[in-house]
């Protein structure tokens, strides 16, 4: 399974980014959607990130 990665700009207002770590497959998601869905074509697999979970998520994956 690849691993993603969430990441949050300075500025929370700034919207957030998620990449794909395996494939260095990468979008920027604007910060007035809630959730967004980031497709990596590659893994053909599609993940949605809450993105006021953001930090939440992203402290899941420190724990792996
Ligand atoms: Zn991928």
């Amino acid at each position: 399974m690849s691993s993603y990665t969430v990441t949050v700009p300075d500025g929370e207002e700034l919207g957030i980014r998620v990449a794909c770590e395996e494939h260095g497959t990468a979008e920027e998601f604007r910060p007035e959607r809630r959730t967004v869905a980031f497709f990596c074509e590659r893994c053909g697999y599609e993940i949605e990130v809450d993105v006021r979970a953001a930090d939440d998520w992203r402290d899941l994956g420190e724990m792996c």
